[in-house]
């Protein structure tokens, strides 16, 4: 879709304001163009001594009155215009945040949050001042425009006024040309802005690591050279802006000797009024606005194009997991692999290949493995983060892709080794998904993930704020809060993902004590590369280079005398050199 096409949508769509500026609009032309006409006639009369001080003042009285008038309706139609165009913005934010959360990680992977950021600001502003500004411009502009040459021609003088208008052809090549310059100057700014905004956003994430590793001074002069490169960039498409200036006044002062020429001569052979060849001059500089006007218009809008090329695409853009499933009801009930096999998008090694795996409702599976064989994997296809491609997954004998998106996602409550905590209290981000919890419920869950102690210590206790504004965790407080957060959640299936990495042994066991206490039925995957995670499982699964090579109770794998029962040996030894 062009941003034309957008436009004429919205303008569709938002009639009303749009059609109450456009009459306002007219409103003001007209008494606009009426007032050098009466100032005209005013001359004449004032020349031939037809005037008597009563009707001067009473014509006077009758100028100023339009020019209040024109100045409410200006007010009017701008104020109108401007709330039409503001939700414009409003309207593609809103459609921009609704596509970027239906988007799984195949989206965001090779994407920037600094890109997306400058497309969510910056660009739509762009689209934003050309539903506004450019549409009162050349509204304003094309309006006053034909009824100013329309009185200057048909009004006053045809020949005079043909005559004042020789240099505009000229004019309107010269804007052609530097609209074009203008486009591309636009195109490449708003592209090194968002390189600029990356930069920052990345700094920014990554300021401890930065500091750590002493890559100030270096993302220091990065920064400053995106900097000045974005800061050229703009100047070059203002010094195209600034050229539209210097070409309506060439052609303007080229109108002005015309009409002083030719017009004098008319004069001098009475065939124009001197009236009329004030009223005529007043015309002239009139066409300041709409001159002024086409070449700002012609800016926005290049620089409104340009934004959209770079926004609509993002819009356009299909989710990268489709939710078609019909299905809004799901029985926790037995969860099958079958047969299943991925490769991440780009990639050449299946991260996956032929897994098979079947969990009763209420049971604990483990899934070990070393780093990088497929377990996270695993987890996030039946989180759907990314469509499956080859075998099914099926939940009661259903496909997960039957069911809807957030069906199947209410029904999980998945814990990841880097939990994020929002900006808000510790008691907040544990009542994430039930906000209406008691604060007994959420001391309850922070107790079973043997959290209540430390949340205890902060210093505001369960009320201090955390996240990116509030205190810092530690990581194995971070995790620890995300499983009472999944605990409260009480979903029918909890996913561990790594997700008691950061705590020690003992607290570990504490906490998965805890959650076989608590399970009711629950079903529980747990991927760790602790084996002492998954020790007390119903069943464990070890994955290698995304095969399924080894299955089973603890006891049967450490009898087999595989992967398992010699990663388990090494991690006892290192357990009780530890505790020397
Ligand atoms: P594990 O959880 O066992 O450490 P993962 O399931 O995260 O392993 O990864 C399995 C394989 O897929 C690895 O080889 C990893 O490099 C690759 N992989 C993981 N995530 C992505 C991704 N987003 N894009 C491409 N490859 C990925």
């Amino acid at each position: 879709m062009s941003l034309f096409r957008l436009l004429a949508g919205f303008i569709r769509q938002h009639w009303r304001p749009y059609s109450l500026s456009a009459l306002m609009l007219l409103g003001v032309s007209i008494l606009g163009v009426l007032i050098p006409r009466r100032v005209g006639h005013i001359i004449d009369e004032l020349v031939a001594h037809r005037l008597s001080r009563a009707d001067l003042i009473a014509q006077l009285a009758v100028l100023v009155a339009m020019g209040v008038a024109i100045y409410f309706l200006r007010v009017g139609w701008r104020l109108n215009l401007f709330a039409a165009a503001y939700q414009l913005g409003a309207t593609l934010r809103t459609r921009l945040y609704r596509t970027l959360s239906e988007q799984g990680p195949g989206f965001y992977h090779g994407r920037r949050t600094g890109d997306l950021m400058a497309r969510a600001t910056n660009d739509i502003d762009a689209i934003e001042m050309a539903a506004g500004e450019a549409m009162l411009a050349g509204f304003d502009g094309s309006t006053t425009l034909i009824l100013v040459v329309a009185m200057m021609t048909a009004g006053i003088d045809w020949r005079l006024g043909l005559a004042a208008l020789l240099p505009f052809p000229f004019m309107a090549f010269g804007f052609w040309r530097i609209s074009d310059h203008i486009h591309h100057a636009w195109q490449d700014s708003l592209g090194r802005f968002s390189k600029l905004n990356n930069h920052v956003q990345e700094t920014l994430s990554g300021v401890r690591t930065v500091r750590a590793l002493g890559l100030q001074a270096r993302n220091t002069r990065e920064l400053s050279r995106l900097a000045e490169d974005a800061a050229r960039s703009s100047l070059n498409a203002q010094r195209w802006e600034a050229a539209f200036e210097p070409v309506v006044g060439l052609a303007l002062s080229s109108s002005a000797v015309i009409t002083l020429g030719y017009g004098g001569y008319l004069v001098w052979h009475h065939q124009l009024s001197i009236g009329s060849m004030t009223s005529f001059s007043m015309y002239l500089s009139q066409l300041i606005w709409p001159m002024f006007a086409a070449g700002w218009v012609l800016s926005l809008l290049k620089r409104g194009r340009a934004a959209w090329g770079r926004l609509g695409p993002l819009l356009g853009e299909t989710p990268s997991v489709l939710d078609a499933g019909t299905l809004d009801t799901i029985k926790p009930d037995a969860l099958a692999y079958r047969a299943v096999s991925f490769v991440y998008p780009g990639q050449t090694e299946p991260a996956l290949a032929d897994v098979t795996l079947s969990l009763a409702p209420g049971q604990t599976i483990g899934l070990v493995g070393p780093t990088g064989s497929g377990k996270s994997t695993l987890l996030r296809l039946l989180l759907r983060q990314y469509p499956l491609q080859q075998g099914e997954i099926v939940w009661n004998d259903i496909s997960i892709e039957e069911y809807r998106l957030q069906t199947l996602r209410g029904i999980i409550s998945w814990v990841p080794q880097e939990p994020f905590l929002f900006s808000a209290s510790v008691a907040d981000n544990i009542a994430l998904v039930k906000p209406e919890s008691s604060r007994e419920d959420v001391e309850r869950v922070a107790r079973l993930a043997a959290v209540h102690d430390d949340i205890q210590r902060l210093p505001h206790g369960y009320d201090t704020p955390v996240g990116e504004k509030g205190v810092a965790l530690s990581g194995g407080q971070r995790q620890r809060i995300a499983i009472a957060r999944a605990l409260l959640a009480d979903a029918p299936l909890l996913l561990l993902d790594d997700a008691l990495s950061a705590v020690d042994t003992h607290t570990e066991a504490q906490i998965l004590q805890h959650l076989r206490e608590a399970r009711r039925g629950r079903t529980v995957i747990i991927v760790s590369h602790r084996l002492s995670a998954v020790a007390d499982a119903d069943h464990i699964a070890v994955l290698k280079q995304g095969r399924i090579t080894e299955r089973g109770t603890h006891r049967e794998l450490v009898e087999h005398d595989g992967w398992y029962a010699s990663q388990w040996r090494y991690q006892q030894l290192e357990a009780s050199l530890d505790e020397l």
